[in-house]
C-alpha cells in the first residue's frame, strides 16, 4: 500500500475537504479525526494439529454521537489498523447519511479464514468475542458481517457474548441467521439497497435501466445480490468476477442464482457458464462468453461498473482505462483519491460507497430494532422500509450535490457532517 492510499489518511482528507462546506466546531472536527477507542487483542489459537498461532484482532470505535457504534467484522489476511480505522470512520459517515441512530465502528482479524478448519474458526471467533466483550453490547457497539464473515460467525458471537454476560443477547450483533434472531431480508439488503440507490438516481437523470450493461467485481454476499436485483430491474449483467476468476458474456448472464449454485458446487466462477440449470465449460462457446480477470473486468465497455470486493481497486493506474459511465461503489473504499479525480475529469459519475452500500446497515438497524422490541417483521415490510430509507438518502445527497455543485461523494460527506453537527 502506498502512503497515498493509506485508507486512514484518505479518510482524514475526506473529512477535511467536506468540512469546507459544513462548519464544524473544533472539538467535533478533532473528535471525528480521532477514533474514540482502539482495541487490539492477541489471539493465540491452538490449531487442530496442536500448533499455536497468534492472530491480531481489532475493534475500532470511531464515534458514537448518533448512537451505539456499529460496523462489521472482517476476516482477511490484509486487515490492519489503518484499514480498520478508516472503515470505522466510513461507518460513522454512512450511518449519518442513511440516517440510522448509530455511530461508527469496525473490527477484524488479520487471518485468512480459508486456511482454517471450521472448528479453528469457531475457536478464534469465540476467543475474539471474549476479549472484546467488555466494549461491545446492544447499547454500546454492535458488530455485523463483512468480508469473509457471515451469519454462522455472528451466531458464535451471540452465544459466546451471552455466556459472558449471563443472558441471551441477540442484539449484540446483526446479520444473524433468521432462526437465531436475524431479520428477514438482511442477507440481501446491501445488494438490494444498491439497486434501489441506482434506480433512484436513474429516475433523477431520466435514464431507463433496460439494457444498461453492468459488470460486477466481487461475487460474495454484496455482489451476488446486487447482480440478482439489478437484473430483476432490467439491467443486463454481462460480467462477474471474484478473487479467483471471472466470466464475461456480452449478451448477458441470464441466471444469477444458477451461477451462484454452480460456484458453491465447483468453487470456481469461471466454470459457471450456465444454460438453464446446466453450467459447464461447453456452454462457454455457445454463449459467446470468455473468462476474464478481475482487473480486465474493470476496463470493460459497460454502462455501469460495480466494485463489490475490496478497497483500492480503482487506482491512478486503471482509472483512465475505465469505460463505464457510472460506478456504483458497493465495496467500501474501492476508489483511490487520485482515481476519483481522474474519473471526475473524465465525466464518470461515481455513486459513493457511504450511500450505495448503506442498505446493509439500514437493515442491520431494522434487525437490532426488532431484537430490542421483540418484533418480527416480514421481508416485504423490511424491503419497503429499506426502499424508503435509500430513496430519502438519495434525495438528500442529490439535492446537496446540486446545491453546492460538488461530486456525489462530497455531497454525501456534507450530508453526514451536517447530521453529525446537529
Ligand atoms: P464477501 O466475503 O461475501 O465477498 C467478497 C467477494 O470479493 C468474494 O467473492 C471474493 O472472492 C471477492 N474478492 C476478493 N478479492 C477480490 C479481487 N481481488 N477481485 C475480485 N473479487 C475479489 O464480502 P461482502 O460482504 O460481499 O463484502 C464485499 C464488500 O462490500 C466489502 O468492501 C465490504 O466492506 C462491503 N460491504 C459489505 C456489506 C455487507 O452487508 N456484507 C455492507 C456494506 C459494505
Amino acid at each position: 500500500m502506498t502512503v497515498k492510499n493509506n485508507p486512514w489518511d484518505r479518510a482524514l482528507r475526506q473529512l477535511k475537504s467536506s468540512s469546507r462546506y459544513t462548519k464544524l466546531s473544533p472539538s467535533l472536527y478533532a473528535s471525528l479525526a480521532t477514533p474514540d477507542r482502539i482495541v487490539e487483542v492477541s489471539l493465540p489459537l491452538e490449531l487442530d494439529n496442536g500448533e499455536v498461532k497468534v492472530f491480531q484482532g481489532y475493534r475500532v470505535q470511531h464515534n458514537n454521537i448518533r448512537g451505539p457504534y456499529k460496523g462489521g467484522l472482517r476476516y482477511h489476511k490484509l486487515v490492519d489498523i489503518s484499514e480498520v480505522k478508516a472503515l470505522a470512520f466510513w461507518m460513522t459517515m454512512k450511518n449519518a447519511v442513511i440516517d440510522v441512530p448509530f455511530g461508527g465502528g469496525k473490527g477484524g482479524i488479520a487471518v485468512d479464514p480459508k486456511l482454517l478448519s471450521e472448528s479453528e474458526l469457531e475457536k478464534l471467533t469465540r476467543m475474539f468475542t471474549q476479549k472484546i466483550a467488555d466494549v461491545i453490547g446492544p447499547n454500546k457497539d454492535v458488530p455485523a458481517p463483512d468480508v469473509n464473515t457471515n451469519g454462522k460467525i455472528m451466531s458464535w458471537i451471540v452465544d459466546e457474548y451471552s455466556k459472558t454476560v449471563g443472558k441471551k443477547t441477540p442484539a449484540v450483533v446483526t446479520g444473524k441467521p433468521i432462526e437465531n434472531g436475524g431479520s428477514e431480508g438482511r442477507t440481501e439488503a446491501t445488494g438490494l439497497g444498491g439497486t434501489y440507490t441506482l434506480l433512484a438516481f436513474f429516475r433523477k437523470l431520466g435514464e431507463n435501466p433496460k439494457n444498461h450493461t453492468v459488470a460486477i467485481q466481487g461475487f460474495g454476499n454484496v455482489g451476488r445480490y446486487a447482480a440478482y436485483f439489478l437484473q430483476k430491474e432490467g439491467f443486463k449483467i454481462v460480467a462477474l468476477s471474484d478473487s479467483k476468476s471471472g466470466i464475461y458474456i456480452p449478451d448477458g448472464i441470464k441466471n444469477i442464482d444458477e451461477v451462484q449454485r454452480c460456484k458453491e458446487k465447483n468453487g470456481l466462477l469461471s466454470s459457471c457458464y450456465c444454460v438453464g440449470s446446466v453450467c459447464d465449460l461447453e456452454n462457454k462457446e455457445k454463449l459467446g462468453g470468455k473468462d476474464i480477470t478481475s482487473e480486465e473486468l474493470l476496463k470493460l465497455k459497460v454502462d455501469i461498473l460495480v466494485p463489490a470486493a475490496l478497497e483500492n481497486v480503482i487506482t491512478s493506474e486503471n482509472a483512465s482505462k475505465i469505460r463505464a459511465k457510472y460506478i456504483l461503489e458497493m465495496a467500501n473504499g474501492p476508489t483511490t483519491e487520485e482515481a476519483d479525480r481522474i474519473l471526475k475529469e473524465r465525466g464518470i459519475t461515481v455513486i459513493p460507497d457511504i450511500l450505495a452500500n448503506s442498505g446493509g446497515v439500514a437493515t442491520s438497524y431494522f434487525e437490532w430494532y426488532q431484537n430490542i422490541h421483540n418484533e418480527k417483521w416480514t421481508k416485504e415490510n423490511v424491503f419497503m422500509k429499506l426502499k424508503d430509507k435509500m430513496e430519502k438518502a438519495v434525495d438528500t445527497v442529490f439535492a446537496t450535490h446540486k446545491k453546492h455543485n460538488v461530486s456525489l461523494r462530497e455531497a454525501a460527506y456534507i450530508v453526514a457532517l451536517e447530521r453529525l453537527r446537529n
